[in-house]
């Protein structure tokens, strides 16, 4: 029996872990989780689970900070699912002790991945989907081998060049952007769907989690969201991963992984059969949607770029999600970093 910490229990990829944990009584046991500032949801989770107060933190009401809150709930495992820049003093924190960290809130790696690497006690197991599906495939192959690792991008909502053409972007609306046509996510990361800045940071993700060089990774934009990564041989073959988009799958593969065991036989998500299927692959467009070359240029400046980055778009995002700024200015705001 394991016990997990799960920091961002009431967003999508906390609900989604506790529905694993509910599904594993016998394998993992929750002894702690953390939200930002939803009470009432958070309580709730508290009741189900039997969690004392002290085993429940809510940023904006509690005194101690989120550090203090970890070292004062040890677990087997550790899953850090906050969003955005919120997420990066758990990651700092858990890294310094021995137990793994199913890890979903990218930005800690996207801003501080070379800190992270140098310092880290413990195992970091991704949980973002194609990262997950990029560990998996490259434990098939040896290094040497490898010569391409495909990334894939859904496209997001706004992917149809003759429907949203550059002049219409400043027009935009929230509701439109976060209607994202495959995955359901929290706010922050739908936006940053719209903008393609999701598939820029997980860019930089892949680049702190596997040691590849950038020309190895190359992005495709795949509207299906059914193949999630894909490894290409110097023998010229590729392997794909493929499954429904359910950040499920991910989640108890990085829960597993961290216990050191495969998915259980009885873990089920909708299967995904390939018949009748049209499985199609883009280029993607780097005019309308410059996230990428943000994110390349930011590798090459170092670090502390990527965090500019990174700052740059949680405040622009914010912006745009209260009506602040149009989608337009997004791109407009994060190009001043360079
Ligand atoms: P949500 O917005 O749905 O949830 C965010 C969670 O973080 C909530 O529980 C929120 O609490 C909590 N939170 C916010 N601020 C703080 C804080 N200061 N201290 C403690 N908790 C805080 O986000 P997602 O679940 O969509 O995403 C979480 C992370 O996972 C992001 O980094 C995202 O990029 C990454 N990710 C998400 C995927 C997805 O499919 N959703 C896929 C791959 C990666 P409250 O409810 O109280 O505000
Ligand atoms: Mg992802």
């Amino acid at each position: 029996m394991k016990t997990i910490l799960l920091l961002g229990a009431t967003g999508s990829i906390g609900k989604s872990t506790l529905d694993i944990i509910r599904q594993f009584p016998e394998k993992c046991k929750l002894i702690g989780i953390a939200g930002g500032k939803n009470r009432n949801a958070l309580e709730k989770i508290g009741k189900e689970f039997s969690l004392e107060k002290s085993q429940i933190f809510l940023s904006d009401e509690n005194k101690e900070n989120i550090e203090m809150f970890i070292r004062k709930n040890n677990a087997d495992i550790y899953v850090n699912a906050i969003s955005g820049e919120a997420g990066i003093p758990a990651t700092r924190e858990i890294i310094q002790q021995k137990n793994p960290l199913c890890l979903a809130n990218k930005e800690s790696l996207v801003g501080h991945g070379i800190f992270i690497n140098r310092t880290k006690k413990c195992e970091i197991i991704p949980i973002d989907s194609e990262h997950s599906s990029m560990a998996h495939l490259l434990s098939q192959v040896k290094k040497t081998e490898v010569k391409k690792i495909w990334l894939t991008a859904s496209g997001g909502p706004f992917r149809d060049r003759e429907k949203f053409p550059i002049e219409k972007f400043s027009q935009l609306s929230k509701h439109d952007a976060l209607n994202h046509p495959t995955w359901e996510m929290g706010q922050k990361i739908s936006i940053d769907s719209a903008t393609l800045m999701n598939k820029a940071f997980e860019l930089i993700e892949a680049m702190r989690l596997f040691d590849f060089p950038i020309e190895t990774y190359q992005v495709v934009v795949h509207p299906q969201s059914i193949i999630h990564a894909a490894v290409e041989t110097h023998d010229g073959n590729i392997i794909m991963e493929a499954s429904t988009p359910s950040m499920h799958l991910p989640i108890a593969r990085s829960l597993f992984t961290a216990m050191k065991e495969s998915v259980p036989q009885k873990f089920s998500i909708e299967h995904f059969s390939p018949f009748g299927k049209n499985l199609t692959f883009e280029k993607l467009d780097n005019e309308r949607f410059p996230s990428l070359l943000f994110a390349k240029k930011a590798l090459e400046l170092g670090e502390k770029k990527c965090q500019e980055l990174l700052h740059a778009n949680d405040e622009s995002v914010h912006l745009f999600l209260e009506e602040k700024i149009s989608f337009a200015e997004i791109f407009k705001r994060i190009e001043k970093i360079f």
